[in-house]
């Protein structure tokens, strides 16, 4: 028997993993996934039944939803047409015989989707984050992060060679011969290396800050010289932009020249056909479909694919994730449990204010500012207001293929993205669907966002005690709270605007606590990974402010019970997973493990100590001169 004061994630969650079983085609099991998993089954049943034409909802974007979804899941249909309807990109790509010319037709194949290794986007501006502006990021490598890519990662080595053999696979169901597979895979491969030289780390593009870079459009344009970048937004923007972000600066300043150039031509064209053979797989026959994630299965550890109806769903859902949500919160999500979950945010917001005007390790003048921030985060609880215009037009012609379909929802999606360019950012847009099991905080918002999935239990339930809820869903609305003011948030001001509102002084104190965040997190073992302190460090500290605010809050009822508060805490984080996923998580996933958002962060609380009489010698235990708590 573990004790609780020894390692008190497993002495609590111990039980449960002994038995706790993860399905063949997940890569973990518990908490927040068994709910996602219950969800599932819910939109299955229920969409079969529309699919039959049971209790069809009264709502045209859900019907448009239901016959794509009839498409998705026909699969004769897919066997029959096998590789046909790719066939035209693949020669439409084959035929393309220059740098010059595929750079002519890069606007164009932008707007349908097409690959195009072009990777620009619209967002909020960092110092204005009520505009929406153009930014350049980077090419994607196949490996999960650079860091698999240095000579002694063998991990590296042993995914690479299984993205190739399945690349190998593929590719000769389209027809390819064994020599053109070759030559094509060295190529891609070859320019991978290359290009994984110049990309972001996770750990790198983790640290907000550090990711603005503005440049003006005439001197960006000069970084690829033969990229026609002038024409080819005056064709996705009706003019050119007066300037861009480059979080990717290393890419762009060092090669991007030599990326999209004349002399580039023969390994680009090799991503660029590989990508638009590849571009459709999931929408073709099972074999190709169950083939193209044999890569990420690795990646994961997962045994098994979807098996056809939930891979029929989700491909269906993709685009009509956010109507499926509002359908779940109108069944699942009631009034009463709305206006509850906003009394706890509000109860939530008024503990935290009344932690930051006693926060005495900082000057009254920073205390002011971050309370400013606090007062205006806009709290969306359970569904957004309204369905982003967009789903309107996502009608489906039943006469048109399933992938002709598809090739017009992209469109659709494409030009909504483009169309936000030097416009208002809209505010009532959320990045999460309804029935998605987790929250966020957006920086540049100053918002909060908790879809009604994540409002059960263990998170919450109105059966069990206010602590344990506290400890639940009351430590998750903290959590997010806390990101306005982690390593990331502390630098945007209450408008979500990069803006140092700190005193030299004051910053420097932060620093030196969240410092040691960093060290106590930092080369933690998880299932044979170390945990890396830095990439976790915004989540642990939003993690160690909730927890603290959230115990606050429950310490104001009456029936205050710190165990049933630290029980529950442990309990929403049980998880089981597989290791090859776990390690992959551990180089690019910004929150730590499971068990050491437990373990780490209630030892930081004498609370805790107290409580479960913790000592010098346990497992758990952490001097008082080592605890560290910031908000
Ligand atoms: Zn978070």
């Amino acid at each position: 028997m573990t004790r609780l004061q020894d390692d008190f994630y497993h002495a609590i969650n111990g039980e449960w993993e002994k038995t706790a079983v993860i399905p063949d085609d997940k890569p973990c099991t518990g908490g927040f996934s068994d709910l996602a998993d219950e969800i599932e089954d819910l939109m299955l049943e229920t969409t079969d039944q529309w699919l039959a034409g049971e209790n069809v909802p009264d709502n045209a974007i859900l019907q448009n939803f239901i016959k794509f979804h009839r498409m998705t899941a026909d699969y004769d249909r897919r066997e029959a047409v096998g590789i046909e309807p790719v066939k035209p990109l693949i020669e439409e790509y084959k035929k393309l015989s220059s740098f010059s010319e595929f750079a002519s037709k890069i606007a164009e194949y932008e707007m349908s989707g097409k690959p195009n290794e072009f990777p620009f986007s619209v967002s909020p501006d960092f110092m204005n984050a009520q505009l929406n502006v153009l930014w350049a990021d980077a090419p994607g490598i196949i490996l999960p992060d650079t860091t698999y890519y240095t000579e002694d990662n063998e991990k590296g080595k042993e995914l690479l060679e299984i993205w190739r053999e399945m690349q190998e696979e593929l590719l000769g169901k389209y027809g390819f011969t064994a020599e053109e597979i070759k030559d094509l895979l060295d190529k891609v491969i070859d320019l991978d290396a290359k290009l994984a030289k110049y990309v972001l780390s996770h750990e790198e593009s983790s640290e907000y800050v550090d990711l603005y870079h503005p440049y003006d459009w005439a001197d960006f344009t000069k970084l690829a010289p033969e990229l026609p970048l002038d024409s080819i937004f005056t064709e996705i923007l009706g003019q050119v932009p007066d300037k861009v972000i480059v979080p990717e600066e290393r890419f762009w300043t060092e090669f991007a020249a030599e990326y999209y150039s004349e002399a580039n031509w023969e390994l680009l064209k090799a991503v660029l056909l590989i990508d638009a053979t590849t571009s459709w797989n999931a929408y073709l026959t099972d074999e190709l479909r169950v083939l193209s994630g044999k890569y990420s299965r690795a990646l994961s550890g997962t045994p098994q694919a979807m098996d056809k109806k939930k891979a029929a769903f989700y491909l269906a859902q993709g685009p009509y994730n956010q109507a499926l949500g509002l359908w779940y919160a109108g069944e699942k999500f009631s009034p009463e449990a709305k206006a509850d979950v906003e009394a706890k945010v509000a109860t939530m917001i008024d503990v935290y204010k009344s932690r930051l005007q006693t926060a005495d390790w900082l000057a009254p003048e920073t205390r002011e500012k971050a309370i400013t921030k606090l007062n205006v985060i806009t709290p969306h609880i359970g569904y957004p207001e309204k369905l982003p215009e967009t789903y309107d037009k996502k009608i489906i012609d039943e006469n048109l293929s399933l992938v002709e379909n598809a090739q017009k929802l992209v469109e659709i999606s494409i030009a909504h993205s483009w169309s936000k360019w030097n416009k208002p950012v809209d505010r009532s847009e959320w990045h999460m669907p309804a029935h998605m099991v987790n929250a966020y905080y957006d920086p540049q918002q100053n918002q909060i966002v908790f879809p009604a999935a994540i409002l059960q239990t263990p998170f919450y339930d109105i059966a069990q005690s206010s602590s344990a809820n506290y400890g639940g869903i009351g430590a998750v609305i903290a959590h997010e709270i806390s990101h306005a003011f982690d390593t990331n948030g502390a630098s945007f001001d209450e408008n979500g605007s990069l803006k140092n509102w700190w005193t030299e002084e004051d910053y420097t104190a932060f620093k030196e606590r969240t410092d040691k965040i960093v060290e106590q997190f930092e080369g933690l073992d998880s299932y044979g990974a170390k945990v890396n302190g830095k990439l976790t460090v915004s989540e642990n500290v939003a993690d160690l402010g909730g927890v603290a605010c959230a115990l606050e809050a429950a310490k104001r009822d009456e029936d205050f019970s710190v165990r049933e508060f630290f029980v529950n805490f442990a309990t929403i984080w049980h998880m089981k997973a597989r290791e090859e996923y776990m390690q992959m998580l551990a180089s690019v996933d910004v929150h730590a493990p499971a068990k050491w958002r437990t373990n780490v962060i209630v030892s930081n609380f004498d609370e805790f100590h107290k409580e479960f009489d913790v000592k010098e010698g346990d497992g758990m235990w952490r001097a008082p001169e080592n605890r560290v708590i910031i908000w």
